[in-house]
């Protein structure tokens, strides 16, 4: 009888043990980047294609592009324009927050973008007002920073670094962050003094406002919707390339922006920047490595890139098939592309988006 029970109580003590199945890993995120409405149009349903998420622009965002979305089995995420001083035309209405270069005059735009000075009061509570605005607006299943650096051009074959910023607002940050006092009677002169004295010290303050800004955008969106995701669009340089330039002049260093990202999303454009479909693998392994991405559900930093379907060089489709499947490797769980539009274009893209999403849904 005690020999029958002591068998009964181990086999009731190893019941949720043989109930302890391996977890399924839940589906990657397989993404489209811009508004579906040319999907939409060409006849596509989100689901049919196994797309799960969506990424459309703030500005674009309405209740039933919302709708729709989540109907389809997707979730929605916004990107969010933060650095861009284009977005709502507010340096060209409020020149004062032109970003000044080192010879005292406002920074030359960088082909088609133009930053903004980051420590502009005005700037920032309007651009703090906007995601508010927008977090009472939708729900959301995250909020993707986007333009979060400082002026210059990293999207273009020949990219383009310009050192900014030198006006009052920025010299005057930098002094009372680096206890320094910066020489000089004219910005030009200050930001000689700057080079010559305290480069580093500069560099390192232009990081700390970048990751400010994105602390401030972190908690606004946990404060108003808890649940949602803060990711960031960023460039797809290692900490090497180009002397470091990536730290040093656009201020991203990704150890520093960690604690107020969840998900980075590199945009891996391999024809804009004269690359191969490989450059594509190569820099989400290294990505996977250098900055301690989980695949675990439920915890962070994840990594999901962005990839190019965009004709900006003519992309062909295997090429597409090619960057999508490789955006999917080492420790990335999503994948989207620049853009949907593009896809939608496209038949042979969307055959090849369909194929590729299908086969990585596994349940
Ligand atoms: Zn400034």
């Amino acid at each position: 009888m005690r020999l029958l029970l002591c068998i009964l109580l181990l086999a009731l003590a190893g019941l949720p043990l043989s109930a302890q199945e391996p977890q399924a890993m839940p589906n990657p995120v397989l993404g489209t980047y811009g508004h579906p409405q040319a999907f939409w149009d060409a006849g596509g349903h989100l689901g049919d294609y196994g797309i799960n998420a969506v990424f459309i622009h703030s500005g674009s965002l309405d209740a039933n592009t919302v709708a729709r979305a989540r109907a389809e089995g997707a979730k929605v995420f916004a990107e969010f324009a933060t650095l861009n001083g284009k977005q709502g035309a507010y340096v060209e209405q409020h020149p004062e927050a032109h970003p000044i270069d080192d010879t005292g005059s406002p920074a030359r735009p960088a082909t088609w973008f133009m930053g903004v000075c980051p420590t502009h009061p005005g700037f920032r509570e309007y651009r703090m007002a906007e995601l508010r605005e927008l977090l009472d607006r939708v729900q959301l299943d995250g909020v993707w920073m986007d333009y979060l650096h400082w002026h210059a051009q990293f999207e273009d074959p020949y990219p383009q670094f310009i050192k900014t910023c030198f006006n009052d607002s920025c010299v005057g940050a930098f002094e009372s962050s680096a206890k320094v006092k910066v020489e000089g009677a004219t910005a030009a002169e200050k930001a000689q003094w700057i080079f010559m004295n305290a480069a580093k010290a500069w560099e390192d303050w232009r990081v700390s406002v970048v990751v400010d800004w994105a602390r401030e955008i972190h908690g606004i969106v946990k404060a108003k919707q808890p649940n949602a995701l803060v990711g960031n669009y960023q460039v797809a340089w290692k900490d090497e390339d180009l002397g470091g330039v990536r730290r040093r002049c656009l201020g991203l260093d990704f150890e520093a922006l960690a604690p107020h990202v969840d998900v980075y999303s590199p945009m891996i454009y391999h024809g804009r920047s004269g690359k191969s479909p490989d450059y594509v693998r190569e820099y989400v392994a290294y990505f996977s490595e250098k900055h301690g991405v989980s695949i675990e559900p439920g915890t962070y930093p994840k990594l999901w890139p962005i990839v190019q379907a965009h004709d900006d060089p003519r992309i062909e489709p295997d090429e597409f098939e090619a960057v999508l499947r490789h955006g999917l490797i080492a420790k990335s769980t999503g994948v989207m592309m620049f853009t949907i539009g593009s896809v939608a274009a496209d038949a042979g893209k969307m055959a090849v988006m369909k194929q590729v999403y299908t086969e990585a849904t596994t349940n």
